[in-house]
């Protein structure tokens, strides 16, 4: 994807519109348009970078300070007693949009939202095999 045709390349430069929740030098916070609650916000780093892997680490820490400062704001405006922060990285872990970005989405008590289905390994033998098998590729 060429950043000139990235919808959110596209939404940075102000082609698109947006309801901006934060803007600076770096970053770019606006609602979610189809939102899991009000409030659901998308912080995406001006730069184009298409998942958490190739972002540059002083952005992303960047992007971290930025959630610290907005996630609370977003939870006082919606009532939220909690907050995810979410990230997507590929097709099949849902990621549609191939310009990186973190959601922020406010829960609240009750609200029904789940994320997981817990499921356990058969054995302590089975998960310490899978933590070994990741161990061997890190590099
Ligand atoms: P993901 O599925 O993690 O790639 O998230 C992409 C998000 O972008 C989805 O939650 C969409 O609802 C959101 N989205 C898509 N188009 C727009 C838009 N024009 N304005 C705001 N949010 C958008
Ligand atoms: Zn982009």
């Amino acid at each position: 994807m060429q950043e000139k045709d990235c919808l959110f390349c596209r939404i940075i430069r102000g082609e698109i519109p947006s309801s901006k929740v934060y803007e600076d030098e770096y970053v770019y916070a606006f609602l979610d348009i189809a939102p899991s609650f009000a409030g659901h916000t998308l912080v995406v780093p001006k730069n184009h970078y298409e998942n958490i892997l190739d972002i540059d680490v002083n952005e992303a820490s960047h992007i971290f300070a930025t959630i610290q400062k907005i996630a609370p704001a977003i939870m006082k405006a919606t009532g939220a007693e909690g907050f995810h922060v979410l990230q997507n990285n590929n097709e099949v872990a849902g990621q549609t949009v191939f310009h990186t970005h973190f959601h922020i989405i406010p829960r609240k008590a009750g609200d029904g939202m789940t994320l997981w289905t817990p499921t356990p390994y058969e054995s302590d033998k089975k998960r310490d095999e899978m933590a070994r098998k990741i161990q061997v590729e890190i590099h």
